[in-house]
């Protein structure tokens, strides 16, 4: 995941046509709707400039010259009427449609972002960052909705508007509608002073915003370590600073708006206005030109108008370009290996011979050059209970996770059940394979829902799963039972409590193999005696390959290998292992026994 960045020139073309791009994606089953959005809208605008008109045939022709032609006045009347008030219908019709257009693009984006970030792969989590990554979801996609509705709407009615606007000059007094063109310059001026003076502001207020969330999101994660390392100062002071410079960033951009947009348009507006007075002064004013003036007026301020908008959607249009463009990125990472090996279904159906698992000379780096594993090779028996040992830092986490297939095995080959697992597709492979992880992973649900993980599961295979892991008694002594809420994170639970619901979920799913990463290090020997005895239990059923830094656990395995820097440096059982005088095995053993 890339930093926040920042928009610069070489950039921009490039993550317009990406946020484009991806603004049709979303909105593609709406495309009828913005179709009509932009006819109302172009009809609005039309009507609207049309009003003045109306107001200066008025004027010229029945009430200056005194010729009350009342039929056609209330013509008239009725038509300066009736078009600002289809003209607001219209405006009305147009943004009903294009909130629901913006909400549903925003709706089907941020499903899509979340779709495709649940498929990424593992090697995606290691570098990304999760308040970035909720950003994106939250609100980058929101900035989509911005996009249409306050960007490029405002931005289309400001043109038709201004291009409208001209043209009714033109046709009014053209010689009046080029002094008011020849000033345009100079208010183009005005939106190039704020573009440079308000567009750094808004950036880094953004920036800073997403850094407060950051700080805020870091914070309460590690509200334990924070608070037991005393570092509550340190941080209310860090995040003040942020706050602070947060509220500069606001401010410097307020006083753009304030300073430039407003006073200064305005000003422009009363130098048209007193320019176009002079030269009606100028000119003999004849009585038909009042009706002019009055309409040229009316006109005047529908030009700055727009240009007041246009100027202020600028910053907004940057902004959300690039919010669009990082989602865009976010759904441009290559999603994981699907995983559909057809093929492989048959033979891997009932293929009891082959070992559960065979693993022929691995080699695995998670960055080039810093190589974890090497050359491993490895043959487990269908039912036998394998135990993994050795020390921090060794590999031990990282075969595992070769094992579930969360990063594709560089050289060498790892097979299940004889089938290479790059072949065996995704359903069957998560059905045949359980894990219970080094830290317990609990959901903000009950302990039901906990166990099920969404797969629908019934009261009696929960029941007979739970029983299994020996977790039964503990949770039928909770309030409610299989229902009882277990809080965020499972934090109505002891930590051996967590893991014995972590084994019931991984037996729940009946798998085949079942992987066990430290499942007895947070708890003390009696609970290690349960999960022992449920590991005991499931020999012959279930292959059981656990790793544990607890020996003990792991005692009365079928088969213990010891990994050393990423290569297996003993194997076999423990009486054999505690033969190899000046071994690694021996020795860890005979240090825990000293440590007991
Ligand atoms: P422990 O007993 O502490 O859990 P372990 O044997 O499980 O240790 P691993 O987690 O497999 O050790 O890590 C093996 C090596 O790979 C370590 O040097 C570690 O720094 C490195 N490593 C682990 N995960 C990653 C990762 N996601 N990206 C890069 N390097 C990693
Ligand atoms: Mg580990």
């Amino acid at each position: 995941m890339k930093p926040e960045s920042k928009p610069d020139a070489a950039s921009t073309t490039g993550q317009m046509r990406q946020a484009f791009t991806l603004l049709h994606r979303a909105a593609r089953p709406d495309q009828h709707h913005l179709s009509w959005a932009v006819l109302w809208l172009i009809l609005a605008a039309l009507l609207e400039v049309l009003g003045p008109i109306m107001g200066k045939a008025l004027i010229d022709e029945h009430l200056l010259p005194h010729h009350l032609d009342w039929p056609r006045m209330a013509g008239l009347l009725a038509g300066l009427v009736l078009t600002g008030w289809i003209a607001s219908g219209l405006r009305y019709l147009q943004l009903v449609r294009l909130s629901g257009l913006a909400m549903r693009s925003v709706m089907r984006l941020r499903e899509m972002v979340y779709t495709h970030v649940l498929l990424l792969p593992m090697s995606f989590f290691d570098r990304a960052i999760t308040g970035q990554l909720v950003s994106r979801v939250t609100n980058d996609t929101e900035a989509v909705k911005s996009l249409y509705i306050q960007v490029l709407f405002v931005m289309l009615d400001s043109t038709i508007v201004l291009i409208g606007t001209v043209c009714a000059m033109a046709f009014l007094d053209w010689r009046l509608m080029l002094i008011v063109l020849a000033l345009l310059p100079a208010v183009l001026l005005i939106v190039w002073l704020y573009q440079r003076w308000s567009a750094p502001a808004v950036t880094r207020a953004r920036a800073l915003r997403s850094e407060i969330n950051g700080q805020m999101a870091e914070s309460i994660g590690g509200m334990s370590v924070l608070q037991a390392s005393n570092a509550e100062q340190r941080f209310g002071q860090r995040f003040a600073a942020t706050n602070e410079n947060h509220y500069t960033a606001r401010l410097a951009e307020l006083r753009a708006n304030a300073w430039l947009l407003r006073p200064a348009l305005d000003l422009f507006n009363i130098l048209l206005l007193a320019a176009v007075i002079f030269l009606f002064g100028q000119r003999e004013m004849t009585a038909t030109e009042v009706g002019v003036l009055y309409a040229f007026i009316s006109y005047l301020a529908r030009v700055i108008e727009p240009l007041i908008q246009i100027t202020m959607q600028f910053s907004q249009l940057q902004q959300s370009v690039v919010a669009t463009a990082r989602v865009a990125t976010l759904l441009n990472e290559g999603a994981a290996q699907e995983h559909s090996g057809q093929a492989a279904r048959a033979s891997a159906a009932n293929d009891s011979s082959a070992p559960a698992v065979a693993i022929r000379h691995l080699n695995f780096a998670y960055n080039p050059g810093q190589p974890v594993l090497h050359d491993l090779s490895l043959e487990i028996p269908q039912g036998d209970f394998v135990g993994i040992v050795g020390h921090t830092g060794s590999g031990k986490s990282t075969l595992l996770s070769l094992l579930l297939r969360f990063y594709p095995a560089e050289h060498g080959s790892i097979l299940m059940h004889g089938v290479p697992l790059d072949d065996i597709d995704n359903e069957r492979f998560r059905a045949e394979v359980g894990l219970v992880p080094q830290d317990p992973f609990l959901l903000a649900a009950s302990a039901r829902e906990n166990i099920d993980m969404g797969r629908g599961l019934t009261q009696e295979q929960i029941e007979t799963a739970a029983r299994a892991a020996h977790a039964h008694d503990f949770i039928t002594a909770l309030g409610q039972g299989y229902d009882t809420p277990l809080g965020e994170g499972g934090s109505r639970l002891s930590v051996g409590q967590k893991q014995l619901i972590a084994i019931a979920r991984a037996l729940a799913g009946t798998p085949r193999i079942l992987l066990l990463d430290e499942a007895t290090s947070h708890i003390d020997s009696q609970t290690e005696q349960i999960v022992q005895t449920a590991l005991d239990e499931l020999r012959g059923k279930v292959t059981v390959i656990a790793i544990a830094h607890r020996l003990s656990t792991i005692r009365d395995a079928s088969r213990i290998i010891v990994l050393n820097h990423g290569r297996i440096t003993e194997t076999g059982a423990h009486e054999q292992l505690m033969q190899i005088d000046g071994g690694l095995y021996q020795r860890l053993y005979l240090l825990q026994q000293l440590a007991a």
